[in-house]
């Protein structure tokens, strides 16, 4: 048996934060293959060893001097080695990096030395392997993702070892110059491991204990989810309930290797199981709540518009062709309502109104602004009656008015609008009657 271990960027951030990692891994033997962030947060205000490096490039790319904040970066890492004792040396790199950095090699580049860094940090400090992301995350020319080669340059490289240290967040190109994944791209990187070691777990440790059932920020200690498929996970990571970067979620997808999200600060926590499916039932009958506030919703009225073949692609292209994509279309039998991000619209309202009477000629177009969408998902909802009552009851006793609804035929997902006010009320009052009551 295997594990993939990633750690996030605050697991981390000190050299305190290492010694937890270090015990998780020596914990477990089969702990095998260890994908680390670079150093994150020490505490609220501090700033991610990323966002140093992104801002030193930024002057040494202006020609600028840079050398302060250099070695404001190259003490982190001192302050990590000292505290574990360890008798490493970074001279020699950071001297590699300044150099790099007048010779312009590319704001991906000076990114990407954070978790090289604290690679070799963490291998020396565990006795594993190192192995550089450049030689086992390949891009190809245009700098877009390779996964067939990587998959293979990764599991021919570590077949030949039993533990090894691979850096997260970047790989190269085939010519060797260094491109990173998106921000986050590390959990990216810890799924690609866990594929290529064909491992039986991909743990993702971080600093909370898994996904929570509603955002702490809106209910008051809530719920952790247990068990999660991947299809709920994607619904609520959608609406905006983030922990795992989107990407890293398909290639142990298609292997069948389930995610375990778990905190350094709280290692006996079991933490989130994130499963392709399971017969598990969710504690409750929704498994999460997510939502955003900024949408707009147009609605476009036309008599007889029911009988009319081409009405919606007539109105669809008037988005299209304004670069605008919509979230949700309900429809009536003569109206039809099409929901969009408020910041993307704003600027281009008049140009979509003046296209959609051109193409599809409506009786009359009304903008709204200042709405919400709130997404309840559950696996549970497909067996269980009455789940949409229920929620709508609970939004009536909260004196919310509902100004959409939307359930897809999975019977996984509820969607529901309401204006940005009534947001939180209406969050509370679903989260009360699913899981505080739970009836
Ligand atoms: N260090 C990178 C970031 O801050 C990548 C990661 O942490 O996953 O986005």
């Amino acid at each position: 048996m295997s594990k993939v271990v990633k750690f996030g960027g605050s697991s981390l951030a000190s050299a305190e934060q290492f010694r937890k990692v270090g015990d998780i891994v020596r914990g477990d033997k089969e702990r095998r293959y260890v994908v680390p962030s670079a150093p994150g947060k020490r505490f609220q205000k501090d700033t991610k060893v990323t966002d140093m490096l992104y801002a030193c490039y930024g002057l040494a790319e202006t020609d600028k001097e840079f050398g302060k904040e250099l070695s404001a970066i190259a003490d982190r890492y001192q302050e990590i080695i000292d505290g574990l004792h360890l008798t490493l040396n970074l001279d020699g790199e950071f001297e590699k990096i300044g150099n790099a950095f007048r010779a312009k090699a590319g704001s991906d580049y000076a990114a990407s030395r954070g978790e090289y860094l604290n690679g070799i940090i963490m291998a020396d400090y565990l006795g594993f392997e190192f192995i550089d992301a450049v030689e086992v995350i390949c891009f190809d020319g245009q700098g877009i993702f390779d996964p067939e080669k990587t998959n293979e340059m990764l599991s021919a490289r570590l077949a030949g070892c039993g533990n090894a240290v691979i850096p997260g967040f970047y790989g190269a190109m085939p010519d060797g110059k260094v491109k990173t994944f998106s921000r986050g791209g590390s959990d990216i990187t810890g799924s690609l491991v866990a594929k290529a070691a064909q491992a039986d777990v991909y743990e993702n440790w971080t600093d909370v204990s898994g996904f929570l059932v509603a955002d702490p920020g809106i209910i008051k200690n809530p719920r952790r989810i247990d068990v999660i498929t991947y299809r709920e996970l994607r619904e609520l990571s959608y609406m905006g309930a983030t922990v795992l970067h989107e990407d890293a979620i398909f290639p142990v997808r298609q292997e069948g290797i389930p995610i375990n999200i778990r905190n350094t600060n709280e290692p006996e926590n079991s933490g989130t199981w994130i499963v392709g499916s399971t017969c598990q039932r969710s504690r409750y009958v929704i498994t999460g709540i997510a939502g955003k506030r900024g949408f707009c919703c147009v609605n476009i009225e036309k008599d007889m518009m029911n009988t009319e073949i081409g009405f919606g692609r007539k109105v669809l292209e008037a988005f299209e062709e304004n670069g605008i994509s919509f979230e949700h279309v309900p429809s009536g039998i003569d109206t039809m309502t099409v929901f969009v991000h408020q910041d993307e619209f704003m600027d281009k309202e008049q140009k979509v109104a003046a296209c959609l009477y051109r193409k599809a000629k409506p009786d009359a177009i009304e903008i709204e602004a200042d709405l919400a969408l709130i997404a309840v998902v559950g696996r549970g909802m497909k067996s269980t009656r009455g789940t949409a009552g229920r929620i709508f009851s609970a939004l009536a006793h909260a004196n919310v008015n509902v100004k959409m609804i939307d359930q897809g035929s999975s019977e996984l997902n509820i969607i529901i609008g309401v204006t940005n006010d009534d947001f939180e009320t209406a969050i509370k009052a679903i989260y009360d009657i699913f899981v505080l009551t739970n009836l």
